[in-house]
């Protein structure tokens, strides 16, 4: 049985749900205590609970202690289920971690899986749904599987009310290196408001063409009309040859437009200073996907404590060395092999 404690490193949700994925994936029981110990309200919130319960479903484990608040659970998984699955936050709680900690299972699995997550698709500190679909899932499907979201609702913090379809056709994962960004081939600026008034939406398009001084075709104000609660989300997305990455802004309540999109833009010219292909999210949520192609290599920022902590979790069940080196100034490569 491994055994994992939630306090370690980084702390919070992304320790656990990276033990249920690889959990599944290895066959490997786990227990786990002080979940969430770094966070202001520790043990399983609806998120993570839905987390462990998604896992236990596909996985036909036998679960103890999945219970709001719990701060400790033991998951002992048995084979892996593809198929059809419904899983409902019952909050705004991100759809997108839930998602993650049951794709690695459904993408190696026998057979394909459909699966619908309702709850919030737009949260902070989460990947958005614009992420998972640009960013992240087209590196997973340029490793072999086919993997294809659909945004049917948004869901923005604290209303949730979100809904999104994946459709994943499994395969054997393949090794990739990410090592250049390529030249940019197009770059877009959406501003979303839900229940708010546009003109939100455009004090932060001004902000993108001051500081980035991109062109008005490039910058989409969007009014948002099937959401459950009001939100606003600006996203930045930056296609280059190689890869596609995502940067997200969040409004939020006592923050200006302007200040939610000077962020924003920072960590986007921050990430093209850099001239590397992956940013600080996508880094630490390629891990795992390399750790079970048996290896990879990519460029990519300082590391966060999400990802050394990730590393060091994933270690705890696959049979991987993950070294993190700053090759140059401000540009850090991130290299797994089997151990
Ligand atoms: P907590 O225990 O803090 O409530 P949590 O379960 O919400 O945690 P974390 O452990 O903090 O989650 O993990 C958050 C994950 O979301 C990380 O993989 C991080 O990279 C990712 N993430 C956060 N913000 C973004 C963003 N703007 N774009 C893409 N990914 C993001």
């Amino acid at each position: 049985m491994v055994t994992i404690d939630g306090s370690f490193g980084e702390g919070g949700g992304q320790i656990l749900r990276t033990s249920l994925a690889l959990s599944l994936v290895t066959g490997k029981p786990f227990s786990i205590h002080n979940i969430r110990a770094g966070r202001k309200k520790p043990g399983l919130m609806r998120q993570h609970l839905t987390a462990v319960n998604a896992a236990a479903e596909i996985g036909q484990a036998a679960i103890e202690g999945n219970r709001i608040g719990s701060q400790a659970f033991t998951f002992k998984p048995d084979m892996i289920k593809s198929g059809n699955y419904h899983f409902a936050i019952g909050s705004a709680g991100s759809c997108t971690l839930v998602f993650q900690t049951i794709l690695p299972a459904l993408l190696i699995a026998g057979e394909p899986s459909e699966i619908i997550l309702e709850g919030g698709t737009h949260n902070p500190f989460a990947p958005p749904f614009d992420f998972l679909e640009k960013a992240f899932l087209p590196v997973i499907s340029r490793m072999g599987p086919k993997v294809d979201a659909v945004l049917e609702k948004p869901g923005f913090y604290p209303a949730g009310g979100g809904r999104f379809k994946v459709s994943i056709n499994p395969a054997g994962l393949k090794k990739i290196e990410l090592l250049e960004r390529g030249d940019i081939i197009h770059k877009a600026a959406r501003a979303s408001v839900a229940n708010l008034p546009v003109k939100i939406a455009n004090r932060e398009l001004k902000i993108i063409r001051e500081m980035l001084e991109w062109g008005r075709e490039q910058l989409n104000a969007v009014n948002v009309e099937n959401s459950q609660g009001p939100g606003n989300i600006l996203t930045i997305e930056i296609e280059s040859e190689n890869i596609t990455e995502v940067f997200t802004g969040f409004g939020e309540k006592g923050v200006s437009a302007e200040t939610v999109a000077k962020r924003a833009v920072k960590s986007v010219q921050e990430y093209l200073a850099a001239n590397i292909p992956v940013g600080r999210h996508l880094s630490d949520q390629l891990l795992i996907p390399m750790a079970l192609s048996g290896g990879g290599k990519f460029r990519t920022l300082s590391p966060t404590k999400h990802t050394t902590t990730n590393a060091e979790i994933i270690k705890k069940f696959i049979d991987v060395d993950i070294a993190i080196n700053e090759y140059e100034q401000n540009r850090w490569e991130i290299e797994l092999w089997n151990g």
